[in-house]
């Protein structure tokens, strides 16, 4: 078993390597690796989005069944509220320290032409909790709303447990469900390889050196910070608060990893973060299931990360300074921001304008690193996976599931 989880890991780091190869090869005609190997990533993308809706729903209603007392959902639900909190106010400060090294906006000229800039207005804090609460959960079903489908699967899960005996009946069927998606996503993890292969040829393709050179010290900036957030806090945080060996965490989590730098999607790489947690690192279903939908829509370490680059960046490049205590704004907002941010591709530059106006920032400056978002996006994406696993990891600790039977 562990042998072809392993063989798997390595297929899909080849695809991945030989998806960056044929990119090179394909700058000139960009075009053939968007119209005859994308839709191979496309496929594979299709097929993981195809399962997470039922997936997450069923998972979590039998997580919480599982829990055998509302108090354990709880204590667990606090103890993950807490990491994630601390992570991401980490990550943003170490966003704005490799940005202040770098200083990637020094020397960058503002381009002459007026910019044309279509950022979205981020939703509010308050509407963000407000929409919490779904009003209609079939259709948050549907829409594929994570959020509200969480709140959903969290309160009936709660209600069958209460309920006991005549809620048995149902709780068999969420678990039926669910054991068939954690089936079905291994089937669509041996597809990994050539969708990772399909998805990473065009995005290398299209990114020719002329659009990365001049912001090349801001993906340095988010690419080093990310680094260090993954090598030293979460090596740090597995082994004193999870107390397992960071080398089998990274090694665990490897497939969700290039799955989510692929992707960039924390929601698309659900199923296979949940498959990594629970069969390579041997984290309790109930756990698995209810801290990582979680964490795939509320903890981003590495969108918060690039927040603290890019906001810092901006500033430079439009000559304004931002004080400390801007910058503890800074802090502070793009925790908030990272938590509203969906796990989609492309989030995070939205989110970046509640970043930018809460230190009074143009917010046209989000038109100067959209042109490089997908670059970014990959290495935040893999960010927020890992995180979301390393908390997995790290509130299994002591806990004692009873399974319901
Ligand atoms: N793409 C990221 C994710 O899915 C969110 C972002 O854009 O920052 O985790």
């Amino acid at each position: 078993m562990q042998k072809k989880k392993l063989n798997l890991s390595v297929q899909i780091l080849i695809g991945l390597v030989l998806g960056i190869v044929a990119g090179l090869l394909l700058q000139k005609n960009p075009e053939i690796a968007t119209k005859y190997i994308r839709p191979l990533g496309t496929v594979f993308l299709n097929a993981i989005k195809m399962i997470i809706v039922p997936l997450v729903f069923s998972s979590l209603v039998v997580g919480v069944c599982n829990l055998n007392d509302i108090n354990k959902l709880g204590s667990l639900g606090g103890k993950t509220f807490l990491y994630y909190m601390f992570t991401t106010l980490l990550a943003v400060s170490l966003g704005l320290v490799f940005a202040n090294i770098l200083n990637p906006g020094l020397g960058f000229a503002l381009p002459t032409e007026e910019l044309i800039v279509e950022a979205k207005e981020a939703p509010s804090f308050i509407e963000t909790l407000v929409n919490i609460i779904p009003s209609n959960p079939l259709q948050s079903l549907v829409g594929g709303n994570m959020l509200q489908i969480i709140v959903f699967a969290l309160v009936l899960g709660a209600g069958i447990l209460v309920i006991g005996e005549r809620g048995r009946a149902l709780y068999q069927v969420f678990d039926g469900l669910a054991e068939t998606m954690y089936k079905i996503t291994g089937w669509i993890m041996r597809l990994a390889p050539i969708g990772v292969f399909g998805l990473m040829t065009p995005v290398v393709a299209s990114q020719g050196m002329d659009v990365l050179q001049p912001l090349l010290k801001v993906i340095i900036a988010v690419y080093l910070a990310s680094i260090a957030h993954m090598l030293i806090t979460y090596s740090l945080t597995v082994r004193f608060l999870g107390r397992r060996s960071p080398l089998e965490f990274f090694k665990g989590a490897f497939p969700a990893w290039v799955t989510a730098f692929t992707t960039a999607s924390s929601s698309g790489t659900l199923p296979v973060s949940i498959a990594c947690a629970e069969e390579n690192l041997k984290v309790p279903k109930p756990v698995a299931s209810f801290v990582l939908p979680l964490g795939a829509t509320i903890n981003m370490d590495g969108t918060a990360i690039y927040q603290g680059v890019c906001v810092l960046f901006i500033a430079q490049v439009y000559g304004l300074d931002l004080s400390f205590a801007q910058q503890i704004t800074v802090v502070l907002t793009a925790t908030l921001a990272s938590i509203g941010t969906a796990g989609v591709p492309g989030a995070g530059l939205i989110m970046l304008s509640m970043v930018l106006h809460s230190v009074g920032l143009p917010l046209e400056g989000i038109a100067l690193v959209a042109g490089i978002d997908r670059i970014l996006d990959m290495m935040r994406t893999s960010v927020n996976v890992l995180g979301d696993i390393s908390a997995s990891v790290i509130v299994s600790r002591g806990v004692d599931v009873q399974q319901q039977e």
